[in-house]
């Protein structure tokens, strides 16, 4: 199964990629994630994307297309991939269908999370990562057990995205109205597309998606 998680930064594609892997041992193929990697790593992807994801606006498709083709070429070809943040652009949205047909893959849902935009300020700004494992935490909305100490790997090093702050969000946001949520009518028109409630909380969320893939 491949599916799109769809929806604006801090919409909740990630909490909910990483709830799908564990339940279905499907691969979340994250760009940001991806590209991060790469600001870290000092590649030469790395050293062009840095300055641009610190504003909050979009890394070329170019880029992040071929991101997404060497994913999928790093996973078994039966394993089930589930795309986070990508696509970000209608350019993106067709690239991706080459990319799928070239690999005998098809997509089977794009899950629109529907959010209100006045929620995601408080959402990203309150986001916070194992340093270790990578598991997804709030300030508010999703605290350790153990104040500290993560519920996944037991590590006590967590850290913050540098474009989680509130001026860059809003970038982010306008990137979203501007370039993304065009390409919503693309997967309309072809049916597949389900719009799910992401204002609910994080279980109300994954029991709507759950549903809908069992289908
Ligand atoms: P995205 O990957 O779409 O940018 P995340 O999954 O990282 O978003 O979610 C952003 C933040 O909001 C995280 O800190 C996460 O714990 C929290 N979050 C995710 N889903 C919900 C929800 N349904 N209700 C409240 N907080 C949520
Ligand atoms: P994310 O982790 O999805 O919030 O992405 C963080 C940042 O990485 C974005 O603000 C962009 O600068 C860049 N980025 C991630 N995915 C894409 C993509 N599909 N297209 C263009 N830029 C991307």
């Amino acid at each position: 199964m491949n599916i799109i998680l769809l929806g604006p930064p801090g919409a909740g594609k990630g909490t909910q990629a990483q709830r799908l892997m564990e339940r279905h041992g499907m691969r979340q193929l994250s760009t940001g994630d991806m590209l991060r990697a790469a600001v870290k790593a000092q590649t030469p992807v790395g050293l062009q994307a840095k300055a641009v994801m610190e504003r909050g606006e979009l890394v070329s498709d170019e880029i992040v297309s071929a991101l997404i083709g060497d994913g999928l070429d790093a996973m078994g070809p039966d394993t089930g991939a589930i795309f986070d943040g990508y696509p970000r652009t209608e350019a993106q949205a067709g690239s991706l269908d080459g990319i799928l047909a070239a690999r005998g893959r098809s997509l089977d849902h794009v899950i629109e999370l529907a959010v209100d935009e006045d929620a995601l300020v408080e959402r990203i700004t309150g986001r916070y990562t194992c340093a270790n494992c990578g598991k997804g935490y709030h300030d508010k909305f999703e605290q350790p057990r153990v104040a500290g100490t993560c519920d996944k790997c037991g590590s006590t090093e967590f850290k913050r995205r540098p474009d989680d702050n509130e001026e860059t969000v809003r970038t982010r946001m306008a990137e979203y109205r501007a370039k993304t949520a065009p390409i919503l009518p693309i997967y309309e028109s072809r049916g597949i597309i389900s719009r799910v409630d992401g204002m609910a909380d994080m279980d109300a969320v994954t029991a709507a998606i759950e549903g809908l893939i069992a289908d």
